[in-house]
């Protein structure tokens, strides 16, 4: 059983009850200001009752943005992926909403660090920017959130990563999947470099079932040197099994992608 309710009532506050922008908290956030014209005039007089009205005005919170625009436009939003390499000749692009910088950093490490639930509509209007995969849907595609050690969690006292995967996954209406373990005795990733990430990597994920598609979306909160989700996305990709002869190897194959909350370059 995933925690996942006691996160609910906050997003649900901060998308309906909340107009103000998540950031500066002084401004109406993107869309709302504009829903007064935009449903006058969609909507006949007399013809719609209260609840009407307010699946009207839920449906357009889903769509708009928590931030004013002011703020929405203040932080950078990243167009390109970055690759990284997962079999010969294979990539994975790893595609980041924005930069690890102001104001994403500091809300990511409050909500990590601290459980600070207050920064998860920021976070989610982040995740919100993340282009939808193309052609992907329920039927064909999974979300693979990057999995936490039984340590890690223990000691945080809930997972990060998931959350954030499931509001991904409700946003774009892929379901989550969970068939991969990540093993306990690899130590932090924070502080190595990127040949330590490596080492430290190889063999941490086993995956516990086989996925049931061929599309799969691997998401972590945040990217540096892409090394986690390479590891991941080398683990998806070809996966360990004993009776695999080289001439099978194909079929089990998957089509992956990443996607991270925020990139955080080395060099900034
Ligand atoms: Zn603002």
């Amino acid at each position: 059983m995933r925690r996942l309710a006691p996160y609910q009532s906050g997003l649900w506050l901060a998308e309906y009850g909340d107009i103000r922008c998540q950031l500066c908290r002084i401004y109406r956030s993107t869309l709302q200001s504009q829903l007064p014209q935009n449903h006058s005039s969609a909507i006949p007089p007399n013809n719609h009752s209260f609840f009407t009205n307010l699946r009207q005005h839920i449906n357009n919170r889903f769509d708009s943005g928590l931030l004013c625009s002011h703020c929405h436009h203040s932080i950078i939003w990243l167009p390109k992926t970055f690759e990284v390499d997962i079999a010969a000749g294979t990539v994975l692009s790893i595609q980041a909403a924005t930069y690890y910088d102001y104001p994403i950093r500091q809300a990511i490490r409050a909500f990590k660090h601290h459980e600070d639930m207050t920064k998860l509509p920021l976070l989610l209007h982040v995740l919100r920017q993340l282009p939808r995969p193309h052609g992907c849907h329920q039927d064909n595609s999974v979300i693979v959130a990057m999995p936490t050690t039984n340590q890690r969690l223990v000691k945080r006292g809930f997972d990060p990563v998931s959350i954030l995967a499931a509001q991904l996954s409700k946003h774009w209406q892929i379901p989550l999947w969970y068939g991969v373990e990540r093993i306990d005795n690899t130590v932090s990733q924070q502080g190595l470099t990127r040949a330590e990430r490596l080492s430290n990597l190889n063999n941490a994920f086993v995956l516990t079932e086989t996925p049931p598609v061929k599309r799969l979306l691997l998401f972590d909160d945040v990217a540096t040197t892409g090394a986690s989700l390479q590891a991941l996305g080398r683990a998806l990709y070809q996966p360990a099994t004993n009776t695999a002869s080289a001439s099978s190897l194909p079929t089990n194959r998957y089509h992956l992608s990443a996607y991270a909350l925020a990139h955080g370059s080395q060099y900034r």
